[in-house]
């Protein structure tokens, strides 16, 4: 029976970015409508943690808002991944902390992060179209530090931003080449703050993404329908799984809000999954 890895976010940091990603609302450029917070306290992370723990999620990531690490930022997430290593030791903590050297990422290593998120987010060529203050290159260096430091690599992408079907397949292909153990599959959500033309995906055509990206990346162990799901698939949400999912994020997203996490866990279990309770259970092995 399959099993599906289910990860929950934690957003520590929160709409203070100086970059100018189109597509984001934590930049600072386009004043969207959200909550902003430099460190979140404690004592929140750790309710987070606990209570998503209790949910069943395997996956907690450690969300900063910035374009990558510096050593303030270094040290407040090294310095929650030893606090939660130790309270809820079952958790694998991942951090999402934007470009990041090998260095910095053993140093995450050594505090207890197991995996380092950093999506390629569309193609070479689309992406200065979404974004002009740092280089598409830099985001795919930072994942083959990811690859030399040993943590685990989580890296995908966004569909619908107005890319061509081409952009779609040169990212993927751009993945396989960076072998990522997981691929987390955005759909572009848009907020009316932002500066970008989307183009919205059909249900079918966002379920035939899905079904492409599980054929391509054949090496990945887990394609996760990250955000966007409950607005692209909206009552066709268990369809994902047979087009190739096996993880989704349960709880909120960084800005917008998820479903009731019980009523996915519920979606999980009538449709006769497991939820996976070590990463090794959604190991894939397609060749
Ligand atoms: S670098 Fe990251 S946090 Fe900053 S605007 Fe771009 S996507 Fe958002």
């Amino acid at each position: 029976m399959s099993k599906i890895f289910l990860c929950s976010i934690c957003n520590i940091n929160s709409g203070t970015c100086n970059e100018d990603c189109k597509f984001c609302s934590q930049s600072v450029k386009y004043k969207a409508d959200i909550q902003r917070y430099i460190q979140k306290p404690m004592e929140s992370i750790l309710q987070e943690a606990r209570q998503m723990e209790s949910l069943g999620a395997l996956g907690f990531c450690l969300v900063t808002a910035h374009k990558g690490l510096d050593d303030k930022t270094l040290e407040f997430v090294c310095s929650i991944a030893r606090t939660l290593s130790r309270e809820v030791p079952r958790l694998r903590l991942i951090a999402c902390n934007g470009t990041a050297t090998l260095e910095q990422l053993l140093e995450l290593k050594s505090a207890g992060i197991r995996a380092y998120n950093h999506n390629l987010e569309t193609s070479q060529n689309f992406y200065p179209s979404v974004c002009t203050t740092h280089p598409w290159s830099e985001r795919y260096e930072t994942c083959e530090n990811v690859n030399a430091s040993g943590l685990t690599l989580i890296s995908g992408g966004i569909f619908g931003m107005g890319e061509t079907s081409d952009d779609r397949l040169s990212m993927l292909y751009s993945l396989k080449e960076l072998n990522p153990t997981s691929v987390p599959l955005n759909f572009y959500h848009h907020n009316s703050a932002l500066p970008l033309n989307p183009n919205p995906l059909t249900v079918n055509e966002s379920l035939e993404l899905i079904r492409l990206s599980r054929t391509i990346l054949t090496q990945a162990d887990r394609i996760m329908v990250a955000g966007g799901r409950e607005v692209t698939f909206g009552a066709r949400q268990e369809e994902i799984f047979a087009a190739g999912a096996n993880s989704i994020v349960l709880g909120n997203y960084l800005t917008t809000t998820g479903r009731e996490a019980h009523t996915d866990l519920e979606m999980v279990r009538k449709l006769g999954f497991d939820i996976a309770l070590t990463p090794e259970d959604t190991t894939t092995n397609l060749n």
